[in-house]
């Protein structure tokens, strides 16, 4: 959805609000829902025990019978179904009811909003619905210090106040960058959490456990969040160069085309995530024109939903979204790219946002764009990968060279599997398969990755691999 005109003192209000009353509930309960109801609430309350649980409390009172049924519906924002929750209480005139939401077993990030509100019903037939309350799950343990404005807000514990003011100013020139680009604005202000280290982050994702312990970082385009492990590294700055715009780029996209029955491709995004990163990708360009030039060239087509496991077809994937995207804004310029992403905010399908924005087929662009390679189309394109179907398919997890790595690569242990009972709130995918031999330039220089729906994403990694990759390729040219 492009919001052009979007509700700025909504916006705003919320994003004071949410980071002004941490842990705190916002909304106000309704006292009845008719003036004759005999069910009065009385508080309406939540404790944050990040990252173990999200606890509700309720009081109420009757004036005519026992109470004796309790609801509690909830979800994160941007979830597509409420959980229905049954808090315990003793039945009778007066209760207090408390449900504990258990996060333990998923991916819950800090910060993420949960919007609740409760039914109360007596033996009498009364019932009374409360107003929707929105509370953010904050992770109390650590002392965040913030930088925000209206759009964007960053949080950090650890680090100097210029560390903060150095992300902060990074990410409000991306998010300036990516919103002129794309023509969109956020509706929901982005919210970046930096923990310090790896143990850190690892403690707010205790689903976690002992695996994936590369994973540096992880995305929640539909909450607006992303959470990083981003050390005050004084002045070793490049990570944060790549890895912020990078990921804001992901959350505006996700903002401006989350409309369904929209369905962008999956190059556009990863190519406008790679467009908004600030270091040099020549190597991506080279890697593509070699590929061009030897016909090992994937079509677009082939890069529009899930990418490869294979690291080689991922690299060039990656460099292939980001040059496409660079043909878009060379061709049809900025207003061409606002007006394919204002399309698929309408919830434009495919084809029709590109016929409606640069007026062609998907196909069309995908056979000029490769012919602007020296490349001759094949005349059966081949079938794209479905994209995956799950309420919240976005799984991005980051892998920065800091983490730590297994011999061999990345670790492919699965998450544990959400207990049965508890809310899923958000759904797994398998397990990325590690890129063998990925080369990591020193300690200091940012490597990572990124996965969405269970593929590699994020491409400074794969591009600081091409890097090598075109870096050999020249040496041998
Ligand atoms: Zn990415």
């Amino acid at each position: 959805m492009i919001h052009r005109a979007r509700p700025v003192l909504s916006a705003v209000a919320r994003f004071m609000l949410a980071v002004v009353l941490v842990g705190t509930v916002l909304g106000v309960v309704s006292g009845s829902a008719r003036a004759d109801n005999p069910i009065t609430v009385s508080g309406s309350t939540t404790a944050s025990e990040f990252p173990q649980a999200l606890v509700f409390r309720l009081s109420a009172t009757d004036s005519a019978a026992d109470i004796t049924k309790i609801e509690l519906r909830f979800k994160q924002r941007g979830d597509a179904s409420t959980e229905i929750a049954k808090p315990e209480f003793v039945p009778g005139r007066q209760v207090e009811a408390t449900y504990r939401w258990k996060t333990d077993k998923t991916q819950v990030p800090p910060g993420a909003a949960v919007e609740f509100y409760w039914i109360v019903s007596d033996a009498a037939g009364n019932t009374l619905t409360t107003e929707t309350q929105t509370v953010f799950y904050d992770d109390l343990r650590f002392p965040w210090k913030q930088r925000r404005n209206d759009d964007i807000a960053f949080y950090w514990y650890k680090g100097s106040d210029d560390f903060g003011d150095y992300v902060f100013n990074v990410a409000t020139s991306a998010l300036g960058r990516i919103s002129t680009d794309i023509g969109a604005q956020v509706e929901y202000p982005i919210r970046i959490y930096a923990y310090a280290n790896q143990d850190d982050f690892r403690s707010a994702f205790p689903s976690l456990g002992g695996t994936r312990l590369w994973i540096g970082g992880q995305a929640f385009p539909d909450l607006a969040i992303t959470v990083q492990i981003l050390p005050d590294a004084g002045d070793d700055t490049d990570w944060i160069h790549d890895v912020i715009p990078h990921e804001i780029s992901h959350l505006v996209f996700y903002q401006a085309t989350h409309h369904p029955p929209a369905d962008p491709p999956r190059w556009l995004d990863e190519g406008l995530a790679q467009y908004n990163e600030e270091s040099d990708q020549w190597y991506a360009i080279a890697l593509v024109e070699d590929a061009a030039e030897n016909g090992t060239l994937f079509s677009l087509k082939v890069l529009s939903g899930s990418f490869f496991n294979d690291p080689d077809k991922t690299r060039l994937a990656y460099a292939e979204s980001y040059h496409a995207v660079g043909y878009i804004f060379d061709t049809y310029g900025r207003e061409g790219m606002a007006r394919l992403i204002a399309a698929f905010g309408a919830g434009k399908t495919r084809d029709a946002a590109f016929q409606e924005a640069l007026g062609l087929s998907l196909d069309d662009f995908d056979q000029q764009w490769q012919r602007s390679l020296g490349v001759t189309p094949a005349t059966a394109l081949p079938s794209p990968t479905p994209l995956p179907t799950e309420d919240r398919p976005w799984l991005n997890p980051t892998a920065p060279p800091w983490a730590k790595k297994t011999p061999g690569g990345p670790e492919a242990t699965a998450i544990t599997p959400t207990t049965p009972g508890t809310p899923v709130v958000q759904v797994q995918t398998p397990p990325p398969v590690a890129p063998t031999g990925t080369p990591v330039p020193g300690n200091d220089t940012p490597v990572w990755l990124t996965v969405v729906g269970g593929t590699f994403c994020c491409a400074s990694a794969v591009l600081a691999v091409a890097f090598l990759v075109g870096l050999v390729w020249l040496v041998r040219r």
